[in-house]
């Protein structure tokens, strides 16, 4: 049996496609050749969640660290999991602009540095390889993610880039090491000239064009990356769009990207940049303690009239959820990327 599903975007597009009751709903909307963001397709990344508003549906099996009980009973589900028992309206959380309506194969790329910036924090910068249609060009939003694979390894991560668009087919991440985990392995273990490949670009945490409000960003560790990319464009469009960052880490020696951000902050004069160290072992002057509890600062303070951008380990980004709901932050407002092991 065959049910109509309608996506609606944040900026009020509408897409329609079928989807019988074995498939699932991203699976069915790529058979319509709608690519709607998505990464690991087994609902373990959250990057195909949407808001189901009408209509049943059956979820296959999914992590609740990227779809917690009460936000599964409010309608929340991962595209890669549902599965149709009628008609259904789902709204996603990002523009149209983030649904390609063709995947491009991936690119070959060259590892060109391994930089250690902090403490087990690296900055990755691979090179495209010439390509016959697009030559050096990637295309992609800033805020969003490639999956990179290591072919002989059977191996493949979703990491968020850190640079903008470029002509040069240069492509730049922020990655944080984890114990034993295969693709923190092979970095260490890797050498400069090594290839790799580059998936087409995902995911829809993008900054909303429509809103007026002032932007908080919440950004645990390595999460800074994709807000790089996303101050980086508002810097070269010159946008004077209020902003407040707020980076975490767990100690001094985890502070990453402080004289990137100095030099934003010189472009973007409506920047504020909040370091906030968990547990500081020397004579630190700065905040004391996690983003969160800044940020609850700052709200009370300005407001919840603000938009809010949550990027990084998954209690970061569930604990700020909550935070900014309960300063009265209209939910629609919240947008988030977990930066979740596969
Ligand atoms: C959309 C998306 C974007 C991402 N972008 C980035 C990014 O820009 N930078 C970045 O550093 N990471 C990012 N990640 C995380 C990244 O994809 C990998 O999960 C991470 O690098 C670990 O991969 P690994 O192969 O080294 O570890 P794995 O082999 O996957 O894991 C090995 C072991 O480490 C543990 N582990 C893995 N990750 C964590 C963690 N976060 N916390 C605690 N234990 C963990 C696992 O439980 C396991 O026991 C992103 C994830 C997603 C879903």
């Amino acid at each position: 049996m065959s049910h109509k599903i309608t996506i609606s975007t944040r900026d009020n597009h509408q897409f329609e496609f079928y989807c019988n009751d074995k498939q699932n709903v991203q699976d069915a909307a790529e058979a319509a050749n709608l690519y709607p963001p998505f990464g690991c397709k087994s609902g373990v990344c959250g990057a195909c969640l949407g808001t189901c508003k009408t209509g049943n549906y059956q979820l296959d099996s999914y992590s609740d660290e990227v779809l917690s009980a009460d936000a599964a009973k409010n309608g929340d589900v991962l595209l890669c999991c549902a599965i149709p028992e009628s008609d259904l309206q789902i709204t996603l959380p990002y523009d149209a602009e983030c649904i390609q309506q063709t995947l491009s194969a991936p690119r070959d790329a060259e590892i060109i540095s391994i930089e250690k910036i902090a403490e087990r924090t690296f900055k990755v910068v691979l090179q495209l390889q010439d390509d016959p249609e697009v030559g050096l060009a990637f295309d992609f939003e800033p805020g969003q993610f490639v999956e990179l694979e290591i072919p002989n390894l059977d191996l493949m991560r979703a990491y968020s880039l850190s640079n903008t668009p470029n002509w040069e087919g240069r492509l730049e991440f922020l990655i944080r090491l984890q114990p034993n985990g295969k693709f923190s392995n092979f970095l260490q273990q890797t050498a400069i000239g090594q290839h790799i490949l580059v998936h087409a670009p995902s995911g829809g945490f993008v900054i909303n064009k429509q809103s007026a409000n002032p932007r908080c960003f919440i950004a645990g560790g390595t999460g800074l990356s994709p807000f790089l990319s996303i101050l980086s464009r508002m810097a070269e469009w010159a946008e004077n769009h209020p902003t407040h960052l707020f980076l975490g880490v767990n100690n001094e020696a985890e502070i990453l990207c402080q004289q990137e951000l100095t030099m934003l902050q010189q472009s973007l004069p409506h920047l504020t940049v909040e370091i906030c160290v968990w547990k500081p072992e020397d004579n630190w002057k700065g905040f004391i303690g996690t983003p969160v509890d800044a940020f609850k600062a700052h709200l009370e303070k300005n407001g919840s009239a603000t938009d809010v951008y949550l990027c990084g380990p998954s209690i970061l980004v569930e604990v700020s959820t909550q935070a900014a709901l309960e300063a009265g932050v209209n939910k629609e407002h919240i947008y988030s990327e977990r930066f979740v092991s596969s």
